[in-house]
C-alpha cells in the first residue's frame, strides 16, 4: 500500500489544529493550567504550519514562506517544552524558555541563524531546520524526564509525563534519522522513499502526544481536587480528613511502625485575634504550621485538627525523640516573629502534649485523647510547655 504524505499531513494538521483550539478552550477552566494551555499553542502552530505547507504546495521548500513555516514549527517545538517546564515547576539556568520573554530571545537566536543559513547556505537549509526542531524536541523529552522527580502527585501523574518525554524523544529520534538519510540520499523531501509511512508514524506519534496530554492535565486535576479535600486551605498542611487518611495509609504499609502523636496548641491565640486581628491570627497560623512542617521529617505528617490546634504523626521514633522533638518545636516556635500587615512584628508560643505510641489504625484516636489529655495538663501547668503522657501509662513507652 503506497501511503501519499499530502493526505497524512492534511489529517494530521487539521487535528493539531483543532486539538490546540480546543486544548486552549479547556485551559481556561483548569484549576491549574500547567503545560496544557503551552501545548494547546504548540498544536494550534503546528497543525496550522502544516495546513500551510499544504497550501505552499510540498514540492516547493526554499521560498522566504517556508522559512517562515519552519520557524513557526520551531516556535511550537520551544511551547511543548516549555509546558513541561510549566507543568512541572522545573527552571532551566537563566530561566531558559521559562517565560515570554526567554522563550521568543531563544525563538529569535534560531530564527536568525536560520535565515544565515538560508541566505548562505540554501543547501542546508532543511538539514539546520530538522536538526534544530529535533533537537528542542529531545530537549522537551529530556526536560520531561529530568523533572519527573520535581513531581508531587506520585506516580498517577509521574507515568504520564514520563511516557510523554519517551514518546517525543523517540518522535525527534525519527526525525533525526529520515534527515540523515535524506543527506547521504539527496532527494525532494516529500518524495523520499517512505514518506508517506514516515508522516503516518509522526502523525500516529502525535496523536498519542494529544491523548497523553490530556491525560497529564487529568491527572493534575484529580491531584488538585484530592488536595482541595484533604488539605487545609489557609495553611496547607493536613486537614482532618488528610489526617484520618495519613494515619491509614501509614498503618497499611507492611512495615508500618508505631507512631507517636504530639497535639499543639497555640498559647492565648484569641488574644492575639483581639489584639492584632483575624488577620494577624492567620498569618500566625500560617507561620506556626510552616514551622512544624519544615522541622518534621518527610515521613511525619502535619495536620490542623481545629482553630489553633495542630497534630502531628511521627513514626518510627521512640518516646524520648519525640519529646525532643516535641521541645524543639516548641522553641522555634518561640523564635518565630511573625510580620504583620502593618510592618510589625508578634512572637507566640505553643503548649504541646505527646500521646503513647501507637501500634493500630484502631488505636489511634485513644491516642489522640491522651495526646489531648496531656496538653490540657501543659495549659494547666502554665503554657508554653511540653507534657509526656502519665508517669502510670510512662512504662508502657
Ligand atoms: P489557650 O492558651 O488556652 O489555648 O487559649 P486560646 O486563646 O489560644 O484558645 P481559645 O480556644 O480560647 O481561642 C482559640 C481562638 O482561635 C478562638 C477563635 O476565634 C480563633 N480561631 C479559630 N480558627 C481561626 C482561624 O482560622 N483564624 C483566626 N485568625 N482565628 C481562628
Ligand atoms: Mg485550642
Ligand atoms: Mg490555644
Amino acid at each position: 500500500m503506497k501511503i501519499d504524505p499530502a493526505s497524512v499531513i492534511l489529517l494530521m494538521g487539521a487535528h493539531l489544529l483543532i486539538c490546540g483550539v480546543l486544548y486552549r478552550i479547556a485551559a481556561y477552566w483548569l484549576p491549574r493550567r500547567g503545560g496544557f494551555e503551552d501545548w494547546g499553542s504548540a498544536g494550534i502552530l503546528f497543525g496550522s504550519t502544516y495546513l500551510l505547507r499544504l497550501h505552499q504546495g510540498l514540492d516547493h521548500f526554499d521560498g522566504i514562506d517556508v522559512v517562515a513555516a519552519n520557524t513557526l514549527m520551531q516556535l511550537g517545538a520551544m511551547l511543548v517544552a516549555r509546558g513541561f517546564l510549566r507543568q512541572t515547576g522545573l527552571r532551566l539556568p537563566g530561566d531558559l524558555l521559562g517565560s515570554h520573554r526567554s522563550l521568543i530571545v531563544a525563538w529569535l537566536a534560531v530564527t536568525g541563524a536560520y535565515l544565515l543559513v538560508w541566505a548562505f547556505a540554501p543547501n542546508w537549509q532543511y538539514v539546520f531546520f530538522s536538526t534544530t526542531l529535533n533537537l528542542t524536541a529531545v530537549g522537551a523529552g529530556l526536560i520531561a524526564l529530568v523533572s519527573i522527580r520535581h513531581v508531587t502527585g506520585g506516580p498517577r501523574l509521574r507515568v504520564p509525563i514520563a511516557v510523554a518525554g519517551v514518546l517525543l524523544i523517540g518522535l525527534a529520534g525519527l526525525g533525526m534519522t529520515r534527515s540523515l538519510a535524506i543527506l547521504l540520499n539527496p532527494v525532494p523531501i516529500y518524495q523520499a522513499p517512505h514518506a508517506g509511512l514516515f508522516f503516518m508514524v509522526v502523525a500516529l506519534g502525535l496523536i498519542v502526544f494529544s491523548y497523553v496530554a490530556m491525560w497529564i492535565a487529568f491527572a493534575d486535576v484529580t491531584r488538585s481536587l484530592q488536595q482541595l479535600v484533604s488539605l487545609d486551605a489557609l495553611t496547607g498542611v493536613l486537614n482532618r480528613r488528610g489526617l484520618s487518611e495519613a494515619i491509614a495509609n501509614h498503618f497499611r504499609r507492611p512495615d508500618a511502625s508505631p507512631l507517636i502523636l504530639l497535639q499543639i496548641d497555640i498559647d492565648h491565640f484569641k488574644a492575639i485575634n483581639d489584639i492584632h486581628g483575624h488577620d494577624a491570627g492567620d498569618r500566625v497560623l500560617i507561620a506556626v504550621a510552616r514551622v512544624l512542617r519544615m522541622h518534621c521529617r518527610t515521613r511525619d505528617f502535619v495536620a490542623r485538627t481545629g482553630g489553633e490546634e495542630f497534630l502531628i504523626g511521627c513514626s518510627s521514633v521512640r518516646a524520648e525523640q519525640a519529646l525532643q522533638l516535641a521541645e524543639s518545636l516548641r522553641g522555634r516556635v518561640g523564635e518565630l516573629r511573625v510580620e504583620l500587615a502593618d510592618g510589625g512584628r508578634i512572637s507566640c508560643t505553643v503548649s504541646v502534649g505527646v500521646s503513647m505510641p501507637v501500634e493500630s489504625e484502631a488505636r489511634w484516636e485513644s491516642a489522640w485523647r491522651e495526646a489531648d489529655a496531656a496538653l490540657y495538663r501543659a495549659k494547666a501547668r502554665g503554657r508554653n510547655r511540653t507534657e509526656a503522657p502519665p508517669a502510670d501509662l510512662a512504662p508502657m513507652i
